[in-house]
């Protein structure tokens, strides 16, 4: 041996989407980290999307939350712990159990989740726990429970790639489960006979991808499927044994859709006839048929029907748990399936056990030995946060999540948190819109320092292990959580000091008088020793003795457990909403490619920051002219009442009648961009999970007196104009700026912006006073500092070129005034591929240039989308149609 640094390699999980990659994140002499897919990991067999694979651009520690603070001052875990522990048992002793509340996240790792709903449910006697998978995945929830009598995704990824049919339903698989996606796309390249459907509102880069594109009405979808099971019965392909045999509620359900009439659906849908009959067909010829869906069916005010429609199709037809068939649901976040599997939403109890059966709760509490155990559900998400503002609520703990970003009406949330008597949070960024509220603030790892097991969409159980040390004085949530708990005087119940002992209990209580009867059981598990836990490899429950194949459910539907049978639901289409004012819009939210969540992760990630650098509202052209909207211009938008400003992206993508605004944005990054502001707390009557995708909207132009666009090398610590936008750029920031009335001197102006003195040396100036156009540039040793280019119109300077200016040295301040670069410098165009930094412009060149036709000479020419593939589809649409379309300059 020579001594030498020798790489650590550490097999973890991916800590974004519900795909649950497998992650090798390699730690090298100088500290730094760099990720690679896992090539033996069942979900991803070592793909990552640009998300995972620049991860290792945002574990650093800036932002983060080092100590815990009170009041905004530093404390030590221990006074920090006493106040939260004194606080909630003098809450409860004075007003009862259920004026205190938790509200978690489907970020948490199962063993953090099953402690904290231990905790609430089984100790302090309230079922007031509730997670931010209510507004993700509560649907599907219940729309499994209702059919399957438990939460149970009866099939696995490989069933994705082995299907004939893939039948997307309210989802952009292309860019919220992106390496699903790929396995998608390799498959059918395999099998070019294999076809893919997508239903979605949105002509989205998945749709582009598709053999049928379905651009239903906001809300058909129980139609669709109603129209579909009519149609399969009618064209005798429904499989009677399997009804008679293995089902209940059949017939009620065939009367309820022979009831309809098909002439009705062009009208209920909003689709073509005759793309609906070649649907039908479709499903009707190919017995291996896959329906996934995910967002855009659960965040619905029907999406539990809708659940159900899907799912009856499958039951009629028996394509269900066997190879290349079934209905399957795609969760989006990491660990939302655990979240479910412990008992996190405010209507379960542990293990999938239910609140509402006394057996199920002697069960429990049996296990747990606890003193108290609640007997109905508690307050779901948005009742919870009701409760928080009328003050039946006076103690809240909120744990990894940003609900005054994510929930609707988000306003009224924040209001509700102002005026709370007592709140914690828990996060690992200091300042977040939601940790601005905190009474305590306690710091908790991120990922990278986390250790426990999270459950994919395919319910896969993967280890996600630490691989550098916790930050400051980050604590895991479970050890907090216990901490306060043994506080509270249940010491013996909470004396945890690993996950795996954690982990090893929630196993041991899945199989706890189970007798076969309940699917969701790892009790194979409940004597893993530590090593064990460990090298724990991924592996899909059930995981009980005996089961040797727990991929998918098996021919009689319901998985794993003997004698149950499944249920049709009878489910009726809702009446249609629709906007009939001059300015009214049906508005939708979802993801962007390259963010997540509420950005605290990905917007640190320079390369993440560039395919969409600020919110934006895209809107049909023939509703943009109706309205006086210019592409580029900002937007007002306003709905449940209050209103944001965004920039306008006119596209034809978005059908007349509707827009869509991302749900990433917050204070922290814009000012006016939170989506959540403007959404209505609607929510489905079965899951109470809010109406997300669809919500009624004004939009009418912002008329602004000025517009910017600004590089810094430095974050500014003050942002005054109305509009702006921040985001990191590979060697600072770049900001866009409007304002409804013009500062009194330019120059202070850029000054302050920049973090320098209108007087210091290195400024160079342009100004057009009797136009509005004004340049200001200012470097120091050669070196630009920042640039600030302001226009009576939105600024047509090359956004990509300019940050990049950042990098040059010898530069000096007039080059970069021009606003473009010279013949040697050209503009790479708006990003297209994050993992390369390939512009739209360097594409279209190469096209010109190189002779290049298609995604693979681009490839060979560019290495865009050679390595996560995300930008495939985006890649081939500027190809084939040059409709590339990003709505900063
Ligand atoms: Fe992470 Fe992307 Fe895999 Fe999702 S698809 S788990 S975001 S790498």
């Amino acid at each position: 041996m020579d001594g030498a640094f020798k790489a650590e390699k550490t097999k973890t999980t991916c800590p974004y989407c519900g795909v649950g990659c497998g992650v090798i994140a390699t730690r090298h002499a100088d500290g730094l980290v760099t990720v690679e897919g896992d090539p033996e990991h069942p979900a991803n067999f070592g793909r990552l999307c640009s998300k995972g694979f620049a991860l290792a651009e945002t574990i650093g520690l800036e932002d983060r939350l080092l100590y815990p603070e009170i009041n905004g001052a530093r404390a030590d875990w221990e006074q920090a712990l006493d106040l939260v522990a004194d606080t909630f048992s003098r809450t409860i002793a004075d007003h009862g159990p259920n004026s205190v509340a938790f509200y978690v996240s489907g970020q948490l790792l199962t063993e953090d989740y099953y402690v904290a709903n231990k905790l609430m449910k089984g100790f302090i006697g309230s079922a007031n726990i509730d997670t931010n998978s209510r507004l993700c995945m509560a649907s599907t929830v219940a729309g499994h429970n209702r059919a399957f009598g438990e939460d149970i995704v009866p099939g696995c990824y490989e069933d994705l790639e082995r299907a004939d049919l893939i039948v997307l339903v309210g989802s952009n698989l292309a860019w919220c489960h992106p390496v699903l996606f790929q396995r998608i796309m390799a498959a059918r390249e395999k099998r070019p006979n294999m076809r893919l459907v997508v239903i979605d509102p949105r002509r989205t880069v998945t749709a582009d991808a598709a053999d049928l594109y379905l651009p239903i009405a906001a809300d058909g979808d129980v139609a669709l499927f109603n129209g579909l099971l009519r149609h399969l019965y009618l064209e005798g392909v429904l499989d009677s044994a399997y009804i008679a045999q293995h089902s209940t509620g059949f017939q009620e359900t065939l009367e309820t859709v022979l009831a309809t009439d098909p002439l009705l659906l062009p009208a209920q849908t909003g689709l073509d006839a005759d793309a609906i009959g070649l649907f039908f067909k479709w499903v009707t010829k190919t017995e291996k048929t896959v329906t996934v869906f995910s967002q855009g069916v659960n965040q619905s005010t029907s999406g539990t029907d809708k659940v159900n429609a899907i799912i009856n199709t499958h039951l009629a037809t028996g394509r269900i748990g066997k190879p290349g068939m079934g209905p399957f649901s795609v969760t989006g976040q990491p660990n939302a399936m655990g979240g479910r599997e412990v008992g996190g939403l405010a209507n379960q109890l542990a293990a999938h056990m239910k609140i509402e059966d006394p057996v199920h709760r002697q069960i429990v509490q049996g296990f747990w030995k606890s003193p108290a155990m609640p007997e109905v559900a508690g307050l779901k998400a948005l009742d919870m946060f009701r409760a928080v503002a009328d003050g039946r609520i006076k103690a809240i703990w909120i744990v990894a999540t940003n609900p005054v970003d994510s929930l609707p009406k988000s306003w009224a949330v924040e209001e509700a948190l102002r005026n709370c008597p007592f709140v914690v949070v828990s996060d690992n960024i200091r300042i977040t819109d939601t940790s601005r509220y905190a009474h305590v603030l306690l710091p908790a790892t991120g990922w990278g320092e986390k250790d426990g097991t999270v459950t994919n969409s395919e319910r896969r159980i993967s280890r996600q292990r630490a691989f550098v040390a916790a930050a400051g004085e980050a604590r895991h949530d479970w050890w907090a959580l216990a901490a306060v708990a043994k506080r509270m005087g249940w010491g013996d119940d909470f004396d945890y000091t690993t996950p795996s002992e954690i982990y090893r209990e929630h196993a041991a209580l899945s199989g706890f008088q189970n007798q076969g009867q309940r699917a969701f059981d790892i009790s194979l598990h409940a004597e893993l020793g530590d090593l064990a836990y460990d090298h724990l490899q991924p592996v899909q429950w059930t995981v009980r003795a005996g089961l040797l194949d727990a991929s998918r459910s098996g021919s009689v539907g319901v998985p794993f457990v003997a004698d149950k049978k499944v249920a049709f639901m009878p489910v009726v289409p809702p009446k249609l909403k629709t906007c009939c004012c001059f300015d009214g819009l049906m508005m939708n939210t979802g993801r962007v490619r390259d963010h997540w969540h509420t950005m605290t992760r990905t917007g640190k990630a320079p390369t993440l920051s560039s395919h969409y650098a600020e919110p934006f509202v895209a809107l049909h052209p023939d509703d943009a002219s109706r309205s006086g909207i210019l592409e580029a211009s900002l937007v007002s938008v306003a709905g449940a009442g209050d209103e944001i400003i965004v920039r306008a992206l006119i596209t034809d993508r978005q059908s007349p009648g509707s827009c869509f605004i991302p749900m990433h944005w917050t204070d922290q990054l814009s000012s006016t961009g939170r989506v959540g502001r403007i959404i209505d707390c609607e929510a489905d009557p079965y899951s109470g999970q809010p109406g997300l995708k669809n919500t009624r909207v004004k939009v009418r132009p912002f008329k602004a007196a000025w517009y910017g666009f600004a590089i810094l090398a430095t974050k500014p610590t003050f942002i005054e104009p109305r509009y702006w936008a921040l985001a990191r750029a590979e060697h600072g920031w770049r900001l866009e700026l409007a304002g409804d009335k013009q500062p009194l001197d330019w120059l202070n102006f850029a000054a302050s912006l920049i973090g320098t003195e209108r007087n210091a040396p290195g400024w160079s100036v342009y100004m057009d006073r009797g136009q509005g156009h004004h340049r200001f540039a200012h470097s120091v040793d050669g070196r630009i500092t920042g640039a600030l280019f302001i226009s009576p119109e939105p600024v047509m300077v090359s956004r990509t070129w300019a940050a990049l200016q950042l990098a040059e040295v010898s530069k000096t301040g007039c080059s970069i005034l021009a606003g473009r670069g010279g013949a040697d410098q050209p503009d790479p165009g708006p990003t297209v591929c994050a993992c390369f930094s390939v512009g739209a412009n360097q594409i279209m060149a190469a096209m010109r240039e190189k002779g290049c036709q298609s995604v693979e000479d681009i490839g060979i020419a560019l290495g865009a989308g050679t390595n996560c593939g995300s930008c495939k589809t985006e890649i081939r649409n500027i190809i084939d149609r040059e409709d590339f379309h990003i709505p900063s300059l």
